[in-house]
């Protein structure tokens, strides 16, 4: 993600004035003073056209995300949206100082860009001078749901337009994760992000046709859903399916709102727990319920839905059986637990 902006910006020179320092550039495209042709078009013709082919529309990125241009660009940065893909363009289209030159969509590989790629923008902390970034819709938390094929072999193409027309080397000093950048303090995209699918797809390396490693977890602990943060989908599913176990009659539509936090209140409430209304590590340790192959209702949903946000593809039916199962055996394999397809609470700490 890029919400963060840079304090540091390029050369130790304050975001206030490196806006002040390019500010004679940005006010003189303004007046339209000298055209910068591409193409044959004038610059601002040009600058609706996305310069990879590939990409399919342009959003221009808000003015005060933006640098000044530069002639050579060294290194990818990848990112997550932390979001939506059209919230994440929306977000980066206002004046919000945060911009990546491509955005990727998770279900189909569709492609924006938003800055030239030879302007500076604010995405990559202290890779800013020399990066592009790239924007991947999903959350950290949530791989499996998120980082599909296509968007990881739509965001390997636009790599290698990169790399082809900059010069970059197809290696990962050069393709870096955001949580890699300089001075970065985000972790996105996160271990799940399965680098090896992804730098294979880049070389042009042969491929094996399975999708890419689905059981990465980011890290255990269990994670907090509040109204003051946007909790990934399938986590606010989980917690809701959960409150519905313990009594609630919640819709189970992953959008943790005021409905959803008045039930966690009731459930503390009844508990015995601080009454704040936010699913955090110590409500979610009394909310989730052992499940195993027979079980089915809520607390059975909950699981699949869990298992899912890592990529397993169960159908949400409630009922725990031998396919459920199988995918807690080989989620609890990936990822070092001891196995016995039973979700107690330790697997719980893993997948909710
Ligand atoms: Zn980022």
């Amino acid at each position: 993600m890029s919400t963060d902006q840079n304090p540091n910006s390029p050369r130790g020179l304050s975001r206030r004035r490196m806006l002040a320092v390019t500010g004679g550039t940005a006010a003189a495209a303004v007046v339209g003073v000298p055209a910068l042709v591409r193409g044959g078009l004038p610059e601002a013709a040009a600058a609706s056209v996305p310069e990879y082919p590939g990409a399919d529309d342009w959003v221009a990125a808000g003015s005060n995300a933006l640098g000044g241009t530069r002639s050579s660009v060294s290194a990818v940065v990848i990112h997550t949206t932390q979001g939506s893909y059209r919230g994440a363009i929306n977000h980066m289209a206002g004046e919000n100082g945060v911009a990546a030159h491509y955005v990727v969509r998770s279900s189909d590989g569709h492609i924006t860009q938003m800055v030239r790629e030879n302007r500076i923008s604010w995405h990559g902390n202290g890779a800013n001078d020399y990066s592009v970034g790239i924007e991947h819709e999903g959350w950290v938390q949530e791989p499996g749901q998120f980082y599909t094929a296509q968007m990881y072999r739509e965001s390997a193409k636009l790599v290698q337009h990169l790399c082809s027309r900059w010069g970059i080397p197809k290696d990962r000093d050069h393709i870096i994760a955001h949580s890699e950048a300089p001075g970065a303090t985000h972790t996105d995209p996160g271990a799940g992000w399965d680098w090896d699918y992804f730098m294979k797809l880049v070389r042009g390396q042969w491929v094996p046709s399975q999708p890419p490693a689905p059981w990465t977890v980011a890290d255990s602990g269990f994670t907090t859903v509040s109204t003051r943060r946007t909790a990934p989908p399938q986590t606010a599913k989980t917690v809701q399916h959960l409150l519905n176990h313990h009594g609630a009659d919640l819709r189970v539509d992953g959008v943790f709102g005021p409905v959803s936090a008045a039930a966690v209140e009731d459930f503390q409430r009844a508990n015995g727990l601080y009454v704040d209304g936010v699913a955090g590590p110590k409500t979610f340790a009394v909310l989730v319920v052992t499940r195993r192959n027979g079980d089915s209702g809520a607390a059975a949903e909950a699981v699949q839905v869990g298992l899912n946000k890592f990529g397993a593809r169960l159908l949400e039916d409630g009922q725990f059986g031998p396919l459920t199962a199988g995918a807690v055996e080989e989620f609890q394999t990936a990822n070092g637990l001891f196995v016995d397809g039973v979700v107690g609470p330790q697997t719980w700490e893993w997948i909710a």
